[in-house]
């Protein structure tokens, strides 16, 4: 199914209302990093060079209905500007007389940035006056915040019932990369499924099942499959009620003929903050220990499975990667994918983030920017801000 895109519409002299994901960190009023804008450049330079009057909405950050000034969304329009070298004209704003009045004067292929949606507590709520006020501004609506396509917000499903509605570019490119990974993916297809815990990613391991050829687990998540077939794991997180849930899945897999990958070695240490952790083999993790990194046997083992794969999926760190002494069976899995000769898919902040920090991601063929929504995505759920769009012709 493809949804009506940018590409479909006349938007020429046509005042567009683009959602945007510009949910960038900020740290005192200073931009740590710009990639979610950078994703967005496209779509608005697509828009600009046809001719549209584009008016940019997003969220940033939890203001919970309220204005909060640091979390306006000037520095993003200043940034946004630098990257596309034209004007962009930051209003204080989301919608009333003097939004209004800004509209109503654009020229063609001018870009103006709505303050912070979330400023207003009518578009968590998907509020219709909210979403009344925000078509009035425009005469088509572009949805491109695929980080935030897993909200029926006013600004990402209420507006698409009253204008006419379309997804931009970058929300097109996540679509199709990661229907590429659920429908027809060149075999042999490799997950790699790591991060803090298995409840978050319960759903995407049992949705890819069916499709994957293996499933390599690392991340405080394997702790609770390794606890699941009997190994000793002292003091590491672990997710008690999950034990069950955990071992059905291998069950599942061995009867669908899909390999399993558990970590055979770890990196153990008695503390999250250690300056270095033991290698040990997974019969011997001591009582007072717990599992930080898989270990470099494994780290190895998982790197050929990867190397050997048609299809990559990678989702969530293998370790605590934010301590140096537990980075390196995830920069290991991020070399090992960034080499891969086949299709290969990030998903995740955190294994974004480190695929980043090792200076890989442009061997990348599809960094996901949605965390939560490329998640359900996975899941193989429905979107609400995806599925508003309507089909293409
Ligand atoms: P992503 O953002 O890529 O989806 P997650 O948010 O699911 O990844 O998981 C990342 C978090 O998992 C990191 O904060 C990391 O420290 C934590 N983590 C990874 N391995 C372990 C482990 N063995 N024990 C505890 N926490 C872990
Ligand atoms: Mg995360």
């Amino acid at each position: 199914m493809t949804r009506r895109s940018i590409t479909d519409a006349d938007v020429q002299r046509q005042r567009v209302l683009c959602r945007v994901d510009f949910n960038v960190p900020l740290r005192d009023g200073a931009i740590q990093d710009d990639s979610r804008i950078r994703a967005a450049v496209s779509t608005i330079e697509w828009l600009v060079s046809h001719g549209a009057r584009v008016i940019l909405c997003s969220h940033l950050g939890r203001p919970k209905g309220k204005v909060v000034d640091d979390l306006r969304l000037k520095p993003v329009a200043d940034r946004l500007a630098d990257l596309l070298g034209i004007p962009v004209t930051s209003l204080e704003a989301i919608t009333g007389p003097d939004v209004t009045g800004a509209v109503g004067s654009m020229a063609d292929s001018e870009v103006v940035l709505l303050e912070n949606l979330r400023f207003d507590p009518r578009e968590e709520t998907n509020d219709p006056s909210l979403a009344r006020e925000l078509a009035d501004l425009a005469d088509l609506y572009v949805n491109d915040a695929f980080g935030a396509a897993h909200r029926a917000h006013a600004s990402t499903e209420g507006v698409t019932h009253l204008i006419p509605a379309y997804i931009g570019l970058l929300m097109r490119a996540e679509i199709e990369a990661l229907t590429k990974l659920l429908t027809g993916p060149e075999h042999p297809f490799v997950a790699i499924v790591g991060g803090a815990k298995v409840s978050d990613k319960m759903g995407v391991l049992e949705n890819l099942l069916p499709r994957v050829d293996t499933v390599l687990i690392g991340g405080g998540m394997a702790n609770t499959f390794l606890l699941a077939q009997g190994v000793e794991v002292g003091t590491s997180l672990i997710e008690a009620d999950l034990v069950t849930t955990a071992s059905g899945l291998i069950a599942a897999a061995q009867a669908q003929g899909v390999e399993i990958g558990l970590p055979t070695d770890v990196v153990v240490a008695r503390s999250i903050d250690a300056s270095a952790g033991d290698q040990v083999h997974i019969d011997s993790i001591g009582d007072d220990a717990a599992i930080f990194d898989i270990g470099s046997e494994t780290a190895a083992q998982y790197a050929d499975v990867i190397a050997g794969a048609r299809t990559v999926l990678w989702n969530g760190p293998l370790g605590v990667a934010e301590n140096p002494a537990f980075a390196e069976g995830t920069a290991t899995v991020a070399r090992a994918v960034a080499a891969a000769d086949g299709y290969t898919v990030i998903g995740g902040g955190d294994s974004v983030a480190a695929i980043q920090q090792l200076d890989l991601a442009s061997r990348i063929d599809h960094i996901s920017t949605g965390g939560g929504a490329s998640l359900e995505f996975l899941e193989g759920k429905t979107l609400p801000g995806i599925a508003a769009i309507p089909e293409a012709e």
